[in-house]
């Protein structure tokens, strides 16, 4: 039997925290149960995750939807793209059988890249490795939801590129739950209609998903102001870790949102707040542990939340007894000392 190797490549940076990200592990599960109620799908489809942030990582190996377990897909900080088209490169001539004279291999298969920020690591050369392959390795779709996708680099990585257009963070759960719902449509189909390598059937797109021909997507939003701005904190309470995302208004970075988070989120290294000017944030987060409302900068780099302006404080990151100085809300600064 020929198999149809189908490859989900997913974003897994901070910026999917929240929404984006439990529809889209939602969309993953929706998707094999409708895959697996086609019998077509049943026979031919194979599905592998790959998650890229950091770095990028195989979840879950080419595996036959019938066994397939949906992994826990972890979010970290970072936009690996380059690592995520090398780790795809090389899994494909790994687990995709190529035709011979003597015997058929698998069909072609579907690369499905979700992604809602602009690459942050080199990805040309990996590009560039992925293209020279022959025969042309996979049909590469890739989808960019929110204002800090690249399109042009999208435009450059996949045959198809589409947009997906949020008016509101509200509306993410039902625009992610129709996208998956016509990702499992064509895959369905094209597992179905397989007399030669699949392409993505022309399915209706779904509302809020549009196809972004070449020179037709908004360029990304200023980089140097990103929509979402992130701090990493750690409770002084209970030692435990979380995110405040502030919100780019156009004017202000503000409306915290608190994001608890394991340690090991930053495992992969931190790479730090990016260079906002402090006079555009305005941070009236509290923590999610202990709802304590100041914030402490100690000097080792690391922020936690404080309870009360005590005079000496231990940094819960380094150990260290600090003094303190200065009182503006979620700004005292520390020293060691
Ligand atoms: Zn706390
Ligand atoms: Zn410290």
């Amino acid at each position: 039997m020929r198999r149809l190797p189908v490859y989900l490549l997913i974003d897994t940076s901070e910026s999917t925290l929240g929404e984006a990200h439990d529809s889209i592990m939602q969309g993953v599960s929706k998707m094999l149960g409708t895959l697996r109620k086609n019998p077509y799908a049943l026979e031919t489809v194979w599905l592998s995750i790959i998650t890229f942030d950091a770095t990028a990582r195989v979840v879950a190996p080419l595996t036959d939807i019938c066994e397939f377990v949906a992994p826990e897909l972890p979010i970290h900080p970072g936009t690996a793209l380059g690592a995520a088209i090398e780790t795809l490169r090389t899994r494909l001539s790994l687990e995709v059988m190529r035709s011979t004279p003597e015997k058929k291999g698998d069909w072609r298969p579907l690369v499905f890249f979700l992604t809602d920020g602009a690459p942050t690591d080199e990805w040309r050369g990996p590009l560039a490795r992925f293209k020279a392959t022959t025969p042309r390795p996979a049909h590469v779709c890739a989808i960019g939801c929110g204002d800090d996708v690249d399109f042009a680099v999208l435009r450059e990585l996949a045959d198809e590129v589409f947009q997906l257009n949020a008016e509101s963070e509200q509306e993410l759960p039902e625009l992610f739950n129709r996208l998956f719902v016509w990702l499992s449509a064509s895959v369905n189909s094209a597992s179905r209609g397989l007399e030669e390598d699949a392409a993505l059937p022309q399915n209706a797109l779904p509302k809020g998903v549009a196809r972004v021909e070449n020179g037709d997507a908004t360029p990304p939003r200023n980089p140097a102001r990103p929509k979402f701005v992130f701090f990493h904190r750690i409770c002084s309470t209970t030692r435990r870790h979380y995110l405040v995302r502030l919100t780019y208004n156009g004017k202000f970075y503000s409306s915290p949102r608190t994001f608890k988070v394991e340690k090991d989120f930053f495992s992969e290294g931190d790479p730090g707040a990016p260079e906002i000017p402090s006079e555009l944030i305005v941070d009236e987060s509290r923590c999610p542990y202990c709802d304590a409302y100041y914030v402490f900068h100690c000097e080792c780099g690391a922020m936690s939340c404080l309870q009360n302006r005590e005079s000496v404080f231990t940094c819960p990151s380094c150990g260290q007894k600090c003094s303190m100085f200065g009182s503006h809300t979620g700004g005292i600064r520390g020293s060691l000392g």
